[in-house]
C-alpha cells in the first residue's frame, strides 16, 4: 500500500503525539517534522528516526547542535501530501499561504478559529463531512471531550441543552511560563466561555451554554456535564450509550481524582502517560429530575490525538466510514 506522506509542522506538545500516531499506521506514515529550535525534543526527535526540518534562518543552529536537519519548513511541506499544523495557536493561521502555495492539504488544532479552515472536526461527530476537503481544523481537547459524549446521547435521546462547567489545568506539565500556581480564575470571567460555540463549529443545532475556569494543575481539565433529554431515560440507558464509545473510558475503582487517572495512565504503560479516551466516572452518571448529570476528565496532551489521524484519513480518503477509521486508529494505537 502507497502510505499518505505526512508531515508534522510544530512538533511540541500535540506535534510529537501526532507524529508517533501517524507512524504507527499502516496507510500514512510521518515524512518530516519541524522545530524551530535545536533542543532537547529536537534531539529526541532525531533519535525517533524522524527527519527534522527547521526554519531556513536556522538551519546553521541545528547543525551547530550536532541535529542538522534534512532542510527548511518550506521543502518539508513541498515533500508532503498533507501537513498536520500543531504550532502554538495563531501561528497556523499565518503558515496557510505556505500550504496554498504548495498545493498540500493541511489540518489546524484547535488553537485556530473555525473560519481558517472552514471545517471543524470530530470523528463521531462529522467524519463523513471532511472526506476530501483540502483543510480541517481538528477542535480543541475540551471540544473534542464535549462532542465524543453529547453526539451519541443526542442521536439516542435527544439533547434539549447542554450546560457544562470545565475546570481547566492552568498550563501544561513542561509549562514554566504561566499560572496560576495558588488561584482559581475565572477565565472568562465575561459569560459564557467560548467553549459552547465551539462545539457548535462540529455540531451546530446542539443548544449548549457553557463557564470556564483555570486552575492550579497541569494533570487534566475537568468537566462537570448537564443535559436536559428529550426522552425520557435512565442513568443505565445512558452508561449503555457511552459504553458503546471506543473513546470513552469508564473510570471507578478507586479513582477519585485526575491524579490517580495519569497514575492508571502510567500504570497501563501508555506512552508520555497518554489518556486519548475521555474519562467518565460511572458512579458519577445521574438522572435528577430528567435531566442527566456526569463528572468527566480530559487528558488535554493526547485527547485529539486520534481525531488528527481519522482527519487525515478522511482528507486523503483512506477510508469511507469513520466507524472504521476508528477501529483502525485505535487499533495501531493499542487503544
Ligand atoms: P506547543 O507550544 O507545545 O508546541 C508548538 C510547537 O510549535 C513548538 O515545538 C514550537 O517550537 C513550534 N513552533 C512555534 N512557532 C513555529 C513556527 N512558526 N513554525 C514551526 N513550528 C513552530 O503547543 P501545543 O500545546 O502543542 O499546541 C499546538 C496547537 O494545539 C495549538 O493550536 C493548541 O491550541 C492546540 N491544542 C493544544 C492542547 C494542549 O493542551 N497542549 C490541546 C489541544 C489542542
Amino acid at each position: 500500500m502507497v502510505k499518505a506522506k505526512i508531515a508534522v509542522n510544530g512538533y511540541g506538545t500535540i506535534g510529537k503525539r501526532v507524529a508517533d500516531a501517524v507512524q504507527a499506521q499502516d496507510d500514512m506514515k510521518i515524512i518530516g517534522v519541524s522545530k524551530t529550535k535545536p533542543n532537547y525534543e529536537a534531539a529526541v526527535a532525531q533519535q525517533l528516526g524522524y527527519d527534522i526540518y527547521a526554519p531556513a534562518a536556522n538551519l546553521g543552529a541545528f547543525e551547530k547542535a550536532g541535529i542538522p536537519a534534512a532542510g527548511s519548513i518550506e521543502e518539508m511541506v513541498e515533500k508532503s501530501d498533507l501537513v498536520v499544523d500543531c504550532t502554538p495557536g495563531g501561528i497556523g493561521e499565518e503558515n496557510k499561504s505556505l500550504y496554498e502555495k504548495a498545493g498540500v492539504k493541511a489540518i489546524w488544532q484547535g488553537g485556530e478559529d473555525h473560519e481558517l479552515a472552514g471545517y471543524s472536526f470530530n470523528t463521531v461527530s462529522n467524519y463523513e463531512g471532511a472526506l476530501g476537503l483540502d483543510f480541517v481544523r481538528v477542535v480543541s481537547c475540551n471540544t473534542t471531550g464535549l462532542c465524543r459524549v453529547i453526539y451519541p446521547i443526542d442521536k439516542a435521546f435527544g439533547v434539549n441543552k447542554v450546560r457544562v462547567t470545565l475546570a481547566r489545568r492552568a498550563v501544561d506539565p513542561n509549562d514554566i511560563k504561566k499560572g496560576p500556581i495558588n488561584a482559581i480564575v475565572p477565565d472568562p470571567i465575561k459569560l459564557p466561555s467560548h467553549h459552547g460555540p465551539d462545539v457548535k463549529t462540529v455540531i451546530p443545532h446542539i443548544n449548549i451554554t457553557s463557564t470556564a475556569m483555570k486552575i492550579p494543575t497541569t494533570l487534566m481539565h475537568l468537566h462537570a456535564v448537564n443535559m436536559e433529554l428529550n426522552k425520557e431515560c435512565t442513568a443505565e440507558d445512558v452508561r449503555k450509550v457511552l459504553g458503546s464509545q471506543s473513546r470513552v473510558r469508564f473510570i471507578g475503582q478507586g479513582i477519585s481524582s485526575t491524579a490517580e487517572i495519569m497514575e492508571f495512565a502510567r500504570d497501563i504503560k501508555r506512552p508520555r502517560n497518554d489518556m486519548w479516551e475521555n474519562c467518565i466516572w460511572s458512579d458519577s452518571i445521574t438522572i435528577n429530575e430528567g435531566e442527566l448529570y456526569f463528572f468527566q476528565a480530559i487528558h488535554q496532551e493526547s485527547i485529539v490525538v486520534p481525531e488528527n489521524v481519522d482527519a487525515i484519513r478522511a482528507m486523503m480518503e483512506l477510508e469511507s466510514d469513520g466507524a472504521k477509521s476508528i477501529l483502525k486508529t485505535d487499533k495501531a494505537l493499542g487503544l
